[in-house]
């Protein structure tokens, strides 16, 4: 049975600040996957609600003027997928959004109750990590901008205080990078992620590496950046020893756990390979051309 007490229908952000500032207990429901699921197992006890549903300004995804994007919290994961704008300025947002739930999931699911429930496994995660993004949190009284990195704090845990509401994600430009995200999973449809790995890649104009950003989920407790495996392709030449060397230095960067789903030591051999594989695809999408001597 569903323990809903109370149920508030806010039509503006403002309403809906004033009613999490009058009723703090209370949850905020955006698409209701994760949180209908939780009060129909009674992991969650009887709770008031306040439903996003009818805030559309929470629903804005629009171009920045500087290249970058804001995608509002309340966008699906069926709009994220088709978006022509998240296509051309964070595709492997979109790959994510495709690879996430089945068409029924898609259209209740929204990216900010995917970040905001903490979930390493998130198919909306990588990509936003990957990319830097910095979330907006306003509650009745201000507003802060934290970056995706500093929000997530332990497996479900992230850094949102009991009053505040997430407006969205600002996206900074990623003008010229290719990119890739590859969710590994046992099933290919309606099944959670085993591993999640996001690609993003420049090339300068002598085609070395300029830029690589590599972002993992369901590697470690929370998702993660590989800093270490990234500052080896700098100013590099593009080889498949230097895949392989990426790939080996991702791998120590994570700290994958064993679990009904998959063994630490198996979890270790796919983020190699998922990595190389990214990192591959994200250099010939950013414009990287095949050297006759290797296989790239
Ligand atoms: C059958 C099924 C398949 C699934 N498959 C996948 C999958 O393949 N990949 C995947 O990543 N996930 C999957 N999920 C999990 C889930 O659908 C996603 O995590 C989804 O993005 C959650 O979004 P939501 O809008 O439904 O969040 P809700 O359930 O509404 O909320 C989740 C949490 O976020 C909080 N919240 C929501 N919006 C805000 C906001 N704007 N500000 C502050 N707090 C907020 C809520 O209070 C709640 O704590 C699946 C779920 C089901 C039931």
């Amino acid at each position: 049975m569903y323990s809903i007490g109370n149920w508030w229908e806010p039509a503006t952000v403002d309403e809906t600040l004033a009613t999490l500032k009058d009723h703090p207990d209370a949850r905020l429901i955006a698409g209701g996957t994760d949180l209908i699921i939780k009060m129909n197992g009674g992991q969650i006890d009887e709770t008031d609600c306040i439903s996003l549903h009818k805030v559309e300004e929470l629903r804005d995804i629009s171009a920045l003027e500087d290249g970058g994007l804001w995608i509002g919290a309340m966008a699906t994961f069926a709009r994220l997928a088709k978006e022509p704008l998240v296509e051309e300025r964070l595709p492997i947002l979109a790959q994510g959004a495709r690879s996430m739930g089945g068409p029924q999931i898609r259209n209740m699911a929204t990216l900010g109750g995917n970040v905001c429930n903490g979930a390493v496994s998130a198919d909306g995660a990588p990509a936003l990590v990957a990319a830097e993004a910095l979330l907006v949190l306003r509650t009745a009284d201000g507003e802060r901008r934290v970056p995706i990195g500093e929000f997530y704090l332990g497996p479900s845990k992230v850094d949102l205080k009991p009053d505040e509401l997430l407006l969205g994600f600002v996206i900074p430009p990623h003008v010229g990078y290719g990119g890739e995200y590859i969710k590994f999973s046992p099933r290919k449809a309606m099944d959670i992620s085993m591993l999640g790995c996001a690609v993003l890649c420049a090339l300068e104009d002598d085609g070395r590496i300029r830029d690589l950003k590599i972002a993992l989920g369901t590697s470690a407790p929370t998702p993660i950046r590989c800093p270490q495996a990234e500052a080896l392709a700098s100013g590099e030449v593009m080889s498949d020893a230097l895949v392989n060397r990426v790939g080996e230095t991702a791998v120590t960067e994570a700290s994958p756990r064993n679990s009904w789903r998959a063994a630490a030591d198996y979890r270790k051999i796919m983020i190699e390979e998922l990595v190389k594989r990214a990192v591959k695809a994200a250099w010939h999408r950013a414009g990287g051309e095949t050297d006759e001597n290797d296989s790239m």
